[in-house]
């Protein structure tokens, strides 16, 4: 798997500073410059985080997910529901 070519987006959160971050199936909440921690992190303790490099892109990602992914879908204007 190459980190690098993977595929990210952001899902915008208005109640939030930052968007947060989809991808692989789940979503993250900016912790730092280029550190992400799964949405889950404070409610279920789950450990997986993402970090980036200068560039935006994805450098490391550990995916030890402690749950199932949340469950949202893409409308056509490019807003998330949360299902
Ligand atoms: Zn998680």
């Amino acid at each position: 798997m190459r980190l690098l070519d993977l595929q990210y987006e952001f899902m915008p959160s208005n109640k939030k500073k930052y968007p947060l971050l989809v991808f692989d199936n789940h979503t993250f909440a900016k912790k730092g410059r280029r550190l992400w921690y799964c949405s889950k992190n404070v409610k279920l303790a789950c450990k997986a985080q993402v970090r980036m490099d200068e560039g935006g892109r994805i450098v490391y990602y550990n995916s030890a997910h402690n749950h199932d992914p949340p469950r949202f879908h893409k409308k056509k204007d490019g807003s998330y529901v949360r299902l």
